[in-house]
């Protein structure tokens, strides 16, 4: 029975294991390293010749903690649309490429959800594109121009527009007479869209070649060496065995963590998966990246109901920017109908503000007009839920007089640690594909992975592996994942506890629109949820698949992803895009066209203004 699940052959760099025993001092003891390079195979633990040189160091207690060691090239976190998009064109450029996710391969991450994703790119990247997605945006633009640049050379590698197409993207779609159509047609101009941009397709065929997968593995931890990061240090969650994954290049596509934005009943106030919990963020944090983007996020309405299903895309109903004209106030007066604009969250808030929203919080959807109901109308992926609602929970969404309660809630966050025109982060050998200062991460990640998978390969070639790796970096952060799991603080908050303090304290001080004293009480309420993080009580002390240890480990992610946001909106006196200010209600370019950047100073998070890059004209 084995504990590691590669899903190909391992080759060169397979897993192998390497012991360690605990030192009196809690620390553990480094041990030389045994290399294994040549195994094939995974490593299951069970033969002593799959180990590394056990050491017998002066532990006190006896206690032993064993990892297992993978060698690799080019080393991604996170096998969403982001990570697989790079992993294509590291691989096609030759690297050797593993993908590490902490979820079960291709049912993790926003991607897992495999719903007909709304593919979009522009024909022409230089004029079109930038007037339409990135205008508004903070976005480095030195990367940006480097993208464009990019893009232009290399049109069919670049993104995964060409792998929807071959893939199973239901572009042409044949209607009911028989007739087909083009449903890459979109009412901008120089805007080409692929719906069925189903991520089980592009994941199945990541699984064909030749890169390696290491799934239900949770990143805890960098793993940084003499300032350049070498690999990555988590756990394997079914089995709770630590490893190490070392790397020249290390790329990270974590997604964007939603779920500090409230909670309700059972779910959170977010359609985005728990999986991406800010734990990547978090760790670049810890080791010195400043965080930006991180009072932004992707907004859109969803549906508070069926009870316990609320805001499930793929199960509910909901309206984005494409679709306002089914979206109305308490007395079903239908105001968004002329409304133009992706973002969508400002008028919904001042709405909401001025008394018009349910007792829910939000506003509704009312159905029942003279507006055909249709997948043109309504998104395909919510038209569906309309017989299934019926069926299932005898909601009539055709009912004379039924509105449908929705509410703002986070799909995206734009946070992630700054970037330069390569995407490398402030840390040599780590990149990144999010903290280019857009406002959320979506629609571009195709674009942007496959470029910063471009330069990372690029960078290879300048790495040296270290001389002499120092274990006792990873010891420590199995050491200290260890302690949490299994320190007597009874009496303390449990995880989940902690969870919904941080979700109800952003929830508050967030919606449906945020000031200086709302942010002010919420870091006061953050600062002593961290006391109590500090002292959290994980009654459940086994290593199998124990998931209020995953909850504490995840919960420090989401902390710094919060305290963040929270900071830098306050930090920030103006209103933009989804980032609303009841005390600054306007936007201000003169002052507020910048990042505001969360970094750790002296075990602080302090938060300053940092300039846009700019291409000198
Ligand atoms: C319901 C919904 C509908 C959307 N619809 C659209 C749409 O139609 N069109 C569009 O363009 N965009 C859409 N978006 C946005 C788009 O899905 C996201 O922007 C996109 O998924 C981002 O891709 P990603 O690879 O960065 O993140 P994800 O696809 O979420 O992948 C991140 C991966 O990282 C893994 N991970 C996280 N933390 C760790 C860790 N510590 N260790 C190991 N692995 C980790 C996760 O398990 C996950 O698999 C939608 C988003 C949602 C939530």
């Amino acid at each position: 029975m084995g504990y590691c699940d590669n899903r190909q052959p391992a080759g060169e760099g397979a897993g192998f294991t390497r012991r360690s025993f605990l030192k009196g001092s809690g620390i553990l003891a480094g041990a030389t390293f045994a290399a294994a390079m040549g195994l094939t195979g995974c490593s299951d633990g069970s033969s002593e010749a799959d180990k590394g040189t056990a050491e017998a160091a002066s532990g006190s207690d006896g206690a032993v903690i064993e990892y297992d060691v993978f060698d690799t090239e080019f080393l991604i976190v996170g096998s969403g649309f982001a990570g697989t998009s790079a992993a294509f064109k590291a691989y096609s450029m030759g690297a050797q490429v593993t993908i590490v996710d902490k979820g079960p391969f291709s049912f993790s991450g926003a991607a897992g959800m495999n719903w007909d994703e709304e593919v979009s790119w522009m024909n022409d990247p230089y004029t079109d594109w930038k007037n339409v997605l990135w205008n508004e945006s903070l976005a480095n633009q030195k990367f940006i121009k480097a993208v464009f640049e990019f893009t232009n050379n290399d049109v069919e590698a670049l993104d995964m527009r060409m792998h929807y197409m071959r893939n199973g993207g239901t572009t042409w779609s044949r209607n009911e007479d028989g007739t087909w159509e083009n449903l890459m047609l979109t009412g901008v101009p120089g805007m080409n869209m692929i719906q069925g941009g189903f991520s089980r397709h592009m994941q199945d065929l990541l699984k064909s070649q030749d890169i390696r997968i290491l799934d239900n593995t949770m990143v805890t931890d960098l793993f940084v060496q003499d300032g350049a990061c070498i690999g990555l240090l988590g756990y394997h969650v079914p089995t709770g065995r630590y490893r190490v994954i070392r790397s020249k290049v290390t790329l990270l596509a974590g997604g964007g963590s939603c779920q500090m934005y409230g909670w309700h009943r059972t779910h959170p106030r977010s359609m985005n998966t728990p999986d991406n919990s800010g734990d990547l963020e978090g760790a670049a944090y810890r080791h010195g990246c400043s965080l930006i983007s991180n009072e932004f996020f992707g907004l859109d309405l969803i549906s508070m109901v069926p009870e316990s299903y609320g805001c499930s895309f793929n199960s509910g109903m909901g309206a984005d920017g494409n679709h306002m004209m089914f979206v109305c106030d308490k007395d079903g007066e239908f105001f968004m109908r002329d409304f133009i604009g992706y973002d969508i969250s400002r008028p919904v808030r001042e709405a909401i503000m001025a008394g018009r929203g349910g007792d829910h919080g939000g506003l509704f959807l009312n159905l029942n007009t003279d507006i055909p109901v249709n997948r043109e109308t309504v998104r395909p992926i919510y038209s569906r839920n309309i017989e299934l609602w019926k069926e299932q929970f005898g909601i009539d969404v055709f009912e004379e007089g039924y509105m449908i309660p929705v509410t703002l809630e986070a799909f995206e966050h734009g946070q992630g640690p700054i970037i330069d025109e390569r995407g490398m982060t402030e840390i040599p050998g780590l990149f990144s594909v999010r903290g280019c200062g857009r406002q959320r991460g979506d629609t571009t990640c195709y674009v942007l992975s496959p470029y910063v998978a471009s330069c990372a390969v690029d960078y290879i070639k300048s790495v040296a592996a270290p001389a002499n790796v120092d274990w006792s970096i990873a010891e420590a952060e199995f050491d200290r994942l260890d302690a949490m799991r299994t320190a007597d603080n009874t009496g303390g908050k449990r995880p989940w506890e902690i969870r919904r303090a941080i979700q109800e304290a952003f929830y508050e001080a967030w919606e449906p629109s945020t000031d200086a004293d709302k942010l002010n009480a919420c870091i006061e309420k953050l600062e002593l949820i961290k006391e109590d993080m500090a002292k959290v009580y994980v009654a459940d002390q086994s290593k199998a698949f124990n998931v209020e240890w995953r909850t504490a480990i995840e919960n420090e992610g989401l902390m710094v992803s919060t305290e963040a946001a929270v900071r830098s909106g306050l930090m920030r006196e103006e209103s933009r895009l989804t980032f609303f200010r009841s005390d600054f209600p306007e936007q201000d370019d003169e002052n507020w066209f910048a990042w505001t950047a969360a970094k750790l100073v002296d075990g602080k998070m302090v938060v300053e203004k940092v300039e846009i890059p700019q291409v000198e004209e």
